[in-house]
């Protein structure tokens, strides 16, 4: 970094989809923005989710009209603006007689949401349609069902689009950069920000006089709560993750679960099966990657066994797991599950702490943030919320690609994906890796081009390879390695690290079996 750019109107902390998202939408106003992230980008929260965009029906039963009503907003207009990364996803919801809600709950549920999308979508589903549906389906009890559509996501992919995106219009982003400080003025408004690299330790000063904290869980860390009563509750989540073959699902299922009525999901995404999640309160280190527990693993498949018994699902079936924690705003007092995902945004002088929300509603979290920040930085306030997401149009389809495919690429990487098409030279480039739906030209593109430094980044969040792979790919390492061994310039034997990182960590966090990292 040259002395210029130490000079910022804006620092963003944290790289997850919120700051990810105050990022693109300041940068779209002409301002000077440096965003930091002290691990990977959405490392945290944001590449862990259900990957749902969706207006949460179960919102609407604890009457939180507001967050629902903004949740499908934001859905439609992210199918609409981001095509390619957030597509439609039909659910079916089975109802039974011994627990969940009845017909009418559900109608009526399901009507107000229609409402809010101003799409009539849902429709009533017999036993008989049911069954041709969801093949296995426990019929004891069953009362019928409900059809409705939601929008799912590649999350970590949405994070990088929205930062290159962001980089491409001239904001910097750095990834393993921690703000360690936020330094203050005698009257004490803010003045800068120490920042160091997590690596090298090498530190600078980086004077602005307005910073976004933007770290979901670990908010407080920077700016403890202003709100008496008010603080972050850290709650895990787990999911399954099934071949297709274990669980052939063509829509996502979303039921109850027999012992707290909790709701769960199975879901088909990229070419796999997530079954989650849980939610329960979250006492390990927040800095150190989650995974999930025996007792997570009984419960989601305890569900999962009463309303697809033929499944006959068991753990050895699953393929990977992975575990993530909310950033939950609790006043006490309620079960986790309860919790209201609304977001909190506290201004404190040039700093600004935004935290809580869901993915769903990220621009929302982003605006009412650059609302509160704009004072700081300009007197005339910042524009463009209700300007398209992302800047970058999608052009004709080039001659030669399934419009399927391009759509695809642009959805997850912008321009970048004519760049992705300029490299493939023959069929082999255009195969997918594996069962997954990703080409092998992404590899080196991501390799190259998205800020990796551990193979992790590239494998876990770039890719989700080692999500949606069996073994999380490390039987295709040779193949991995030929495509970016170059690209990323490391040695063979910093290869062979990375490598048996990248192994230490699938296998203690995101195999069916983790048992955690050892210190
Ligand atoms: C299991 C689970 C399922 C979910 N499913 C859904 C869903 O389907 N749909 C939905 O809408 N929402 C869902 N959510 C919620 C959603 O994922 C989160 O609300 C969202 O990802 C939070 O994003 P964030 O950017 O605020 O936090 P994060 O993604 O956690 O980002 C914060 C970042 O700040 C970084 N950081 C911390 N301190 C510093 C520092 N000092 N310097 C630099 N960087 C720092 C961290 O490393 C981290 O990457 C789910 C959450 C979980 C856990």
């Amino acid at each position: 970094m040259d002395r210029e750019q130490c000079n910022m109107d804006l620092v963003i902390i944290g790289g997850g989809v919120t700051g990810a998202g105050v990022f693109r939408e300041a940068v779209r106003n002409g301002l000077r923005v440096l965003l930091v992230e002290k691990k990977d980008f959405s490392w945290g929260t944001s590449s862990r989710s259900s990957k749902l965009i969706h207006g949460g029906l179960r919102y609407l039963k604890e009457a939180q009209f507001k967050l629902t009503l903004e949740s499908v907003r934001e859905r439609e207009r992210l199918l609409t603006q981001a095509a390619g990364l957030v597509s439609p996803i039909d659910f079916i919801m089975p109802l039974y007689s011994d627990g969940g809600p009845g017909r009418a709950a559900m109608a009526a549920g399901l009507t107000v949401y229609d409402i809010l999308a101003k799409k009539f979508r849902h429709r009533y589903l017999s036993n008989k349609k049911l069954k041709k549906k969801v093949p296995g389906i426990n019929t004891e009890g069953l009362t019928g069902g409900y059809l409705f559509m939601d929008a799912q996501v590649d999350d970590a992919r949405l994070v990088q689009r929205l930062i290159c995106e962001g980089v491409r219009q001239g904001g910097r982003a750095m990834n393993y950069t921690e703000a360690t400080r936020i330094v203050r003025d005698d009257m004490g408004a803010v003045c800068g920000v120490e920042v160091v690299d997590v690596e090298s330790k090498d530190s600078l000063f980086v004077s602005t006089t307005a910073v976004v904290n933007a770290t979901g869980v670990w908010a407080e860390t920077l700016h403890p709560s202003p709100e008496a009563g008010l603080h972050l509750r850290p709650l895990r989540g787990s999911h399954l993750v099934f071949p297709k073959a274990k669980l052939p699902v063509s829509q996502a299922i979303s039921f109850f679960h027999p012992d707290d009525q909790r709701p769960l999901f199975v879901i088909p995404w990229q070419g796999v099966v997530l079954l989650g999640t849980t939610d329960l309160d979250y006492d390990g280190d927040v800095n150190r990657e989650p995974w999930i527990t025996e007792s997570e693993v009984d419960y989601l498949l305890s569900a999962v066994e009463k309303v697809i018994p033929h499944a006959g699902l068991k753990r050895e079936d699953a393929i990977t797991s992975f575990a993530g924690v909310r950033p939950v705003l609790s006043e006490g007092g309620k079960e986790a599950s309860q919790e209201s995902r609304e977001h909190a945004v506290w201004v404190d002088n040039g700093l600004v702490t935004v935290t809580g929300g869901k993915l769903t509603t990220f621009r929302r979290l982003a605006w009412d943030t650059l609302r509160s920040v704009g004072p700081f930085i300009r007197s005339e306030p910042l524009v463009g919320e209700d300007d398209a997401l992302f800047c970058e149009v999608m052009p004709d389809v080039p001659s030669g690609v399934p419009e399927i495919l391009f759509e695809r690429l642009w959805g997850r990487y912008g321009s970048g994906a004519l760049e992705i098409l300029e490299t493939i030279q023959g069929t082999d480039d255009l195969a997918c890796i594996g069962s997954t739906p990703y080409l092998w030209a992404e590899l080196g593109y991501a390799a190259t081009l998205e800020q990796v430094r551990h193979l992790d980044d590239l494998l876990l969040r770039r890719l989700r390879l080692g999500m949606v792979l069996e073994k999380g790919g490390l039987d295709l390492m040779e193949r991995i390695r030929d495509e970016v061994q170059g690209p990323l310039g490391w040695s063979d034997a910093r290869w062979e690290a990375e490598v048996s990182a990248y192994e230490t960590l699938w296998l203690g966090c995101y195999s069916p079996y983790p048992q955690g990292l050892v210190a």
